[in-house]
């Protein structure tokens, strides 16, 4: 395709962004990326509204993947990418208002990493679950075992004395509670702080001069794709809510859980909206104490395991920030949102929902006054909730490919619950169907990688007990605060 064509991509979260990254510094030249959020403005920060999935304080970026070793490589390499943003952007001598005070900040405390932080992250467990064998036997052959720390084997806890690693085995003390604790350290993971990295990228792609951001509610938010008039099925662009119309040579959809509402009778099928909720906790700015224990915890996983996790006390937890924000999620559903869209039953994001499932509520209170009373005492509030929809894929697979039928149409989308951490690489795969390469790994995002005989069922029913149509909410956000 001749790179100067010009090319849409429908959403700004990491697969838009990253997709426009890899098409920009490929030499592509003109390309527009529309979304409905208001990111000139909220500057992808949900503490300011932004609503997407990728728009959060914080993420997990690990490679461990049980026997998924295609995202377990993939996710090495993004590991190796956000070392090296860390380094960019400290030497960077300009930069957006966001990215310079952090810069600021870190060169004053002498602190190496501004938007990736190696925290590590510790799966934790009453039980031997048998994923954690399998999960360092793939460590292991990628050479990756020396930086995993099983908490019950005497040579793994003898070295985290000597790394620096110990004090992050037991982060909950649960070692003299819980006889049969297991767990497994990774230190080679950490945290992306999502919403700067977004603006990182967002920087990357402005500074190639190819890429054009139309953001906002309105001239952002696109309502449909527009076919050409002789064939029904090729995509020549997009009308946006303010009426106008943009033509494309290719468009590409990235639009997280709203990508299956464009063309639903194909898409709807493989990708479905799936949500989860999560809490922020704002330690209260005068406990220093506090702020500086909880920023020195790794990512914590209690009690989730990577392929049957709906339990209604397995919960994480990320380090606080710098400004004292705690982020935790109780992972006891996958929630989702039934709206018609033509014929079909879809789930599609809402992202108006203020209030919590009650149950998940009550999860959550009960997880802080038994792992972290000294927050529960000191008064720290509940600042904000989200009830985040993401795309999941069959089988939890991404989906990086032209959208069947259709001409001129890609799909870039399903990374459930764990695609944050490819924003450095997965737009390669978006550039290399546009340019028409093979890169390795493509073969598993191609849309019948998963045979359909093999799809597990849609969730199509509003009465379903994991449909938020007819799920039980806290009655107002002032008993958030009853803890
Ligand atoms: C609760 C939760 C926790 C998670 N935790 C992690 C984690 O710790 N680590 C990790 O690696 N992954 C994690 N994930 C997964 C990760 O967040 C997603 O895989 C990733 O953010 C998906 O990015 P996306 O670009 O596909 O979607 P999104 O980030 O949702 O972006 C889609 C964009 O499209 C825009 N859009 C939608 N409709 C339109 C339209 N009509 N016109 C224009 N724009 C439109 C939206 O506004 C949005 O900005 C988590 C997901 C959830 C839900």
């Amino acid at each position: 395709m001749d790179k100067s064509q010009p090319i849409i991509i429908v959403g700004s979260g990491v697969y838009g962004l990253s997709s426009a990254y890899h098409l920009a510094t490929a030499g592509y030249t003109n390309i527009k990326v529309f979304d409905r959020g208001d990111y000139d403005n909220n500057e992808f920060s949900p503490l300011q509204g932004a609503d997407g999935a990728s728009t959060d304080v914080n993420k997990l970026v690990r490679a461990s993947y049980v026997d998924k070793v295609h995202y377990q490589d993939l996710a090495v390499e993004a590991l190796h990418d956000y070392h090296e943003w860390n380094e960019q952007l400290l030497k960077m001598p300009f930069l957006p208002r966001a990215l310079a005070t952090i810069q600021e900040r870190c060169l004053q405390e002498g602190d190496l990493e501004p938007i990736f932080q190696n925290t590590g992250y510790i799966r934790l467990d009453d039980y031997e679950n048998g994923e954690e064998e399998r999960n360092l036997h793939n460590f292991e052959k990628a050479g990756l075992r020396k930086h995993s720390y099983d908490i019950n084997n005497a040579d793994d806890i003898t070295r985290a004395k000597i790394t620096g690693w110990y004090r992050a085995l037991d982060p909950l003390n649960q070692r003299e509670k819980v006889p049969t604790l297991t767990g497994v350290l990774d230190s080679f993971a950490g945290v992306a702080l999502a919403d700067k990295c977004l603006i990182w990228v967002r920087y990357l792609c402005e500074r190639t001069g190819n890429v054009q951001f139309i953001y906002g509610p309105g001239k952002g938010e696109v309502s449909n794709l527009v076919y050409s008039a002789e064939d029904s099925l090729k995509v020549v662009g997009v009308k946006t809510v303010d009426g106008k119309e943009h033509q494309a040579t290719k468009v590409v959809l990235a639009a997280g859980g709203w990508t299956p509402k464009f063309v639903p009778e194909s898409l709807s099928p493989r990708l479905e909206a799936m949500a989860s909720t999560y809490i922020m906790i704002q330690i209260p700015r005068d406990r220093r104490d506090l702020i500086n224990k909880y920023r020195r915890i790794p990512m914590i996983n209690w009690r989730m395991t990577y392929e049957s996790n709906f339990r209604s006390d397995a919960v994480y937890v990320f380090p606080a920030t710098h400004d004292g924000i705690l982020k935790m999620g109780v992972n006891d559903h996958y929630w989702r949102n039934l709206v018609k869209v033509g014929d079909e039953m879809v789930s599609i994001p809402d992202t108006n929902m203020k209030l919590l499932p009650k149950q998940s509520l009550l999860d959550y209170q009960k997880f802080i006054k038994e792992f972290m009373p000294d927050l529960y005492e000191a008064g720290a509030s509940i600042e904000k909730t989200k009830i985040c929809f993401s795309s999941v894929g069959q089988q939890n697979e991404l989906v990086i490919d032209f959208v069947p039928s259709y001409k001129n149409l890609l799909v870039c989308a399903g990374g459930g619950f764990h695609g944050y951490k490819f924003l450095p690489v997965i737009g390669r795969f978006t550039e290399g169907l546009i340019s028409g390469k093979q890169y390795s790994h493509s073969q598993f995002f191609k849309f019948d990688y998963i045979d359909p005989k093999d799809y597990k069922p849609i969730v199509k029913d509003p009465e379903h007990e994991y449909a938020l149509n007819s799920v039980e909410f806290a009655e107002s956000r002032s008993k958030y605060y009853d803890y």
